[in-house]
């Protein structure tokens, strides 16, 4: 039977709930979580994204779906530790991803899941795991013996993907790897693998076990898959990925299906968790979210066997970096300003992002009025121009201070 909660950790579920189903409150707590950051991350990309104008102005615009959203700032593009980044680029990942599984659906193939997990323990540092992990599945992949097994199955090609949650046992890094092979079972290639990788793992005095949970291989439906690689854009990105209903749904049918919970167990936690709870001010949050940018730094979130992209068509990968910084692509612009008009909204709390709100809500023909009368409201001493109206930058640029 499961112990009663308490209300006070009831009440924060249902809020992390509402965070996670309320595209604005989301919004909020993602823009709550880069401005902590901001100021305490030792990234220095991540400390300037969103925050320093790249140019000699910044637009806030509104595209066609309705959403509204600045340009003109840097942007760090880091997939593991940028709440705002990493949704862009996991949106983009995830639907290269689909169309990968229609694509090898639509020819025949069959896709599984096969997911590798280490022994860990609570003092274990994160990265010396992540390079145990990563040389590990490099040299199994180069083995003979795993070279057979994947002719035998009749393999094309596979997407990997690094996880990593955070819990009482501490880091909790695994692999999962989509594989796209001929129908067949897969279970052969993913017990071969297996080996060759653990066998590489004890030259780093790290284990994996093949039962209970060291070494998983699934074969998925299509439905299964899609289902799988939708989960990167919203369980990869900034959010809460214990919560949602549609987790808890997925949680149920795989715990019926007789397969291992993807999701974890309660008291495991994301990145993102941990940020909003440094965030917030837990002190012990924060030094998990400084550990976990160092050890992710520069590491690969997917990464695809070579081929594979053109095997299906899938166009050219673009950079991490790239699609993070791609944020005019379909805006309109509604208002512009220059850099010390800006430096001025970004210093109150929630300005910049009341002002998304102000655009959205704002009927089309009277977006910039509604954007002037915001700072007048607020009494923002900050000036916005119609875009191209906006006068020629002053030689002198403002101090790129973090003005708290
Ligand atoms: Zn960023």
């Amino acid at each position: 039977m499961q112990a009663p909660v308490a209300p006070n950790r009831a009440a924060r579920r249902a809020a992390s709930r509402d965070v996670a189903n309320n595209p604005v409150s989301r919004r909020r707590a993602q823009v709550k979580a880069r401005r902590w950051l901001w100021r305490e991350s030792a990234l220095h990309r991540v400390q300037s994204c969103g925050r320093v104008p790249a140019g000699q102005s910044v637009d806030l615009g509104i595209r066609e779906e309705g959403r509204a959203g600045w340009s003109g700032l840097v942007t760090c593009g880091s997939v593991h530790s940028c709440p705002v980044c990493s949704e862009r680029i996991w949106a983009e990942r995830a639907e290269e991803l689909r169309k990968l599984l229609m694509a090898a659906h639509a020819e025949g193939y069959s896709v599984s899941m096969v997911t590798f997990t280490v022994r860990h323990t609570a003092g274990d540092a994160l990265g010396p795991q992540l390079d145990a992990l990563n040389d590990a599945w490099a040299v199994a992949q180069a083995s003979s013996a795993v070279k057979g097994a994947k002719l035998g199955l009749g393999f094309v090609g596979m997407v990997r993907r690094l996880e990593i949650t955070d819990g009482a046992h501490g880091w909790h890094p695994h692999l999962h790897a989509l594989v796209i092979h001929a129908p067949g079972d897969p279970g052969l290639l993913g017990q071969v693998m297996h080996r060759a990788f653990c066998s590489r793992l004890k030259r780093h005095n790290v284990e994996s076990w093949a039962t209970n949970g060291g070494l998983d291989v699934r074969q998925l439906t299509l439905d299964e898959s899609l289902e799988e690689i939708a989960g990167y854009a919203t369980k990869g990105a900034y959010g809460d990925e214990t919560a949602s209903p549609v987790d808890e749904a997925r949680r149920a049918a795989y715990e019926v299906a007789g397969g291992r919970s993807k999701l974890g167990r309660r008291s495991s936690r994301s990145h993102w968790q941990n940020l909003d709870s440094a965030a917030a001010g837990d002190r012990r949050a924060a030094a998990r979210v400084h550990e976990y940018e160092r050890a992710t730094k520069g590491r690969r979130a997917l990464t695809w066997t070579n081929g594979l992209r053109e095997r299906f068509a899938i166009a050219e990968e673009r950079s991490d970096e790239e699609i993070a910084a791609d944020t005019d692509h379909g805006l309109d612009a509604v208002a512009t300003f220059l850099p010390a008009d800006w430096a001025v909204i970004r210093r109150d709390e929630t300005a910049a992002v009341d002002l998304l709100e102000v655009v959205e809500g704002a009927t089309p023909a009277l977006r910039f009025e509604a954007v002037a009368a915001y700072l007048r409201a607020r009494d923002l001493d900050a000036t916005a121009y119609r875009p191209g109206d906006q006068p020629l930058p002053t030689p002198k640029e403002p101090p790129d201070d973090l003005g708290a």
